[in-house]
């Protein structure tokens, strides 16, 4: 066999990326193929820079071309994130590929300090990011992030997001008073969500995530009829009162058509600090089970731990403050297997028709 480009490529074809289940040339994520004598030079472009099979994509290239004849790979990687087709024409912000919900059954199971930590984690990959809190009647973002300063507006039409660990975050908690807002009606909510989408300057993001007020309700319909979301993240603890709320919350998101990224278990086992022992505080395993029953895809674990909440009251989320602590390592797994669920969804989604938002608050 000839050591040439065709070579290399023909034998790139037979790679699949193993998230996505289509080979690496069709995706369009080999760039660069320079081949030398036997040494071979090329740049895989990653759909995410949070790629959590990058290991594996690495490995299967280099074999593949071996198995050709190359002796020397030189292999460098880059990365692009997509969103789904005509995705970025019919949002309220323009300039964001992806939006990430992050929603719960229920109050209290860790959304916020899940979706922190996701929106954090995505950030040190390298993505552009935010993070805005649309938790009307609890909005944590500002303590979790640690910045309490309201916001401004350069341009006086749009706002500017503040920024934190690498990200632009914006909560509704800055604007209004939470006091106030539990007496707000519905359409009160909804209008005050949908300026904060598209009155407030985030510029380019490959994610922004956004964090839901919990359980069912307006809000989830009204950005299923503004936004076209990548999908969300469910949160809920192993324990089968949450787990029922998040089985219920699931469907809502069905049947708004929300495609569902997969689900999170928060409060997982306790490991003892001192003796390593795990305590299952919560039941442990229970979201595991419940997303195999769904259907949808398991994002991952996360311990019950004294580092998390304190990181969230101290406003440094853990993959910030103790980057290299299990507890921030199954809090990245989380965020590179939720940035893998989006580019697997953007393969699946239809080719979208041009629209604009529906309606205008
Ligand atoms: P929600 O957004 O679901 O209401 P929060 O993220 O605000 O929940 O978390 C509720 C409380 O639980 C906070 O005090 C937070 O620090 C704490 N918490 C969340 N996840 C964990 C965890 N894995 N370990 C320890 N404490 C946690």
């Amino acid at each position: 066999m000839p050591l040439d480009p065709k070579t290399a490529l023909d034998a790139l074809r037979k790679v699949m990326d193993p998230e996505l289940h289509r080979d690496l040339v069709s995706l369009g994520m080999v760039k660069d193929v320079a081949v030398e004598g036997d040494a071979v030079r090329l740049k895989v472009e990653l759909t995410t820079p949070a790629c959590p099979l990058k290991d594996t994509i690495g490995r299967d290239v280099k074999a593949a071309l071996e198995g050709v004849g190359f002796r020397r790979v030189e292999l460098s990687w880059g990365a692009q994130v997509r969103s789904a087709p005509g995705v970025s024409q019919a949002q309220l912000t323009p300039g964001v590929k992806n939006i990430i919900l992050v929603g719960a059954g229920k109050g209290g199971v860790g959304k916020s300090t899940v979706a922190v930590n996701v929106a954090a984690g995505l950030a040190r990959t390298g993505a552009k990011v935010g993070i805005l809190d649309a938790d009307i009647y609890g909005p944590s973002i500002p303590i979790l992030t640690g910045v309490t300063e309201r916001p401004t507006s350069k341009d006086g039409h749009r706002l500017d997001p503040l920024t934190a660990h690498g990200m632009k975050v914006m909560s509704i908690g800055f604007l209004i008073d939470p006091d106030q807002a539990l007496i707000w009606r519905g359409p009160m909510v909804t209008g005050a969500l949908i300026q904060l989408l598209r009155d407030v300057n985030w510029g380019d993001l490959d994610y922004l995530v956004l964090d839901l007020p919990p359980g069912t309700g307006d809000i989830p319909l009204t950005l299923a009829q503004n936004i076209r979301a990548a999908g969300v993240v469910l949160v809920s603890t192993p324990q089968d009162l949450a787990l029922a709320d998040v089985i219920r919350a699931k469907l809502m998101f069905d049947k708004v058509s929300i495609p569902v990224l997969g689900l999170v278990e928060n409060m997982s086992a306790f490991v003892c600090p001192h003796c390593r022992t795990e305590t299952a505080i919560f039941d442990k395993g229970g979201a595991r089970a419940a997303a195999d029953k769904m259907g949808i895809r398991f994002l991952g674990d996360v311990p019950i731990d004294l580092a998390i909440r304190e990181g969230g009251d101290k406003g440094v989320p853990i993959v910030v403050g103790q980057p290299d602590s299990p507890q921030a390592a199954a809090l990245l797994a989380v965020a590179r297997n939720v940035a893998g669920a989006v580019s697997t969804q953007i393969l699946k989604a239809p080719r979208l028709p041009v629209i604009g938002a529906q309606s205008r608050a």
